[in-house]
């Protein structure tokens, strides 16, 4: 919707604020009516161990099948969910979802597999969260080192008490706590201190220009410096190539995630990966 000014150059048509609210509405009522019709759904992408090559989990992502546009990715309605309502509910289904998941495959044949689970920042204001994740566990017979939740910095500033508490009592249980996204955050060293992390993943972003720019390569290593420091488990994101695979193992990075091994999949195409031994990461 570009029109173009007196000047020649084209603006973006801005809409009243009445249709935005209007258009803010109608949006709000597709995802009640996605929540109804179940047509939420995961995506899974595999997570493998950089000296190995062997498959070691996957991370659950989360897709809208909109019956109009098609299987819609996060981006074009993540926002949405989170300003609404439902942020919560479609939480607690990812986690039983991919939960019921993981242990189906762990029962047949994906013995030691892990999943990795995002977490809305709702979900920590709503219920009791540690009880939530302890039932979801006992209910489809997974261990708790076979989930692992990923927390974003923003959930970690907000609400601060109530986060910190949850996720310790989490990891004592022995459930993995991965920080998403590192790096890209404005407090990402300090929250290190505090938060009973498990895991760093390396932000896609750093990974694919690190071997062109310094100044990413240099966020990487020192991440991974950090991580080792910190005695944490390390995981990088966004690996498209087998140079970038290549250097990250040099660096020590113990896991991998990206097209280079597999992009997000459905369930159904990605059981055919398991009990089949993924090509050398090298
Ligand atoms: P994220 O948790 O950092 O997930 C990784 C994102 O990077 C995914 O995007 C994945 O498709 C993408 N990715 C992985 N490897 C590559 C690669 O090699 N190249 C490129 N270009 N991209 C790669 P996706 O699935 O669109 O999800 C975007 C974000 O939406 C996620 O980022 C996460 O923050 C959020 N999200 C997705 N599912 C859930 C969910 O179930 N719950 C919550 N709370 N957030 C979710
Ligand atoms: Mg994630
Ligand atoms: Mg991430
Ligand atoms: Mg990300």
């Amino acid at each position: 919707k570009a029109k173009l000014s007196r000047h020649g150059r084209a603006f973006l048509f801005t809409p009243s604020l009445r249709m935005q609210a209007v258009a803010r509405r109608l949006y709000a009522m597709e995802l009640h009516r996605a929540v109804d019709q179940g047509e939420f759904l995961l995506y899974y992408q595999p997570q493998v161990n950089l000296n190995t090559g062997a498959l070691v989990g996957a991370e659950a992502l989360l897709r809208w099948h909109h019956p109009a546009r098609g299987v819609l990715t996060p981006i074009s309605f993540i926002a949405a969910l989170e300003s609404g309502p439902l942020a919560a509910v479609v939480g607690s289904w990812v986690l039983d979802e991919a939960c019921a998941q993981a242990a189906y495959w762990r029962r047949h044949g994906a013995t030691g597999f892990r999943i990795g689970v995002n977490l809305f920042e709702a979900q920590f204001s709503v219920g009791d969260l540690v009880q939530e994740v302890m039932e979801v566990l006992a209910r489809h017979g997974l261990p708790a080192e076979a989930l692992e939740l990923e927390i974003t910095e923003n959930i970690a500033l907000d609400n601060d008490e109530i986060v910190l508490e949850t996720l310790r009592k989490l990891k004592d249980n022995g459930v993995g706590i991965a920080f998403d996204d590192f790096g890209t955050g404005y407090a990402s060293l300090s929250l290190l201190k505090t938060y009973p992390i498990t895991r760093i993943k390396v932000d896609r972003s750093f990974v694919q220009g690190m071997l062109d720019h310094k100044q990413d390569d240099s966020v990487v290593s020192a991440t991974l410096d950090i991580a080792h420091g910190f005695d944490l488990h390390t995981i990088a994101e966004g690996i498209e190539n087998k140079g970038q695979c290549r250097y990250l193992k040099q660096k020590c990075c113990e896991e991998g995630q990206g097209y280079l091994f597999g992009k997000p999949m459905p369930a159904s195409q990605f059981a055919s990966l398991i009990g089949m031994k993924m090509a050398s990461a090298a």
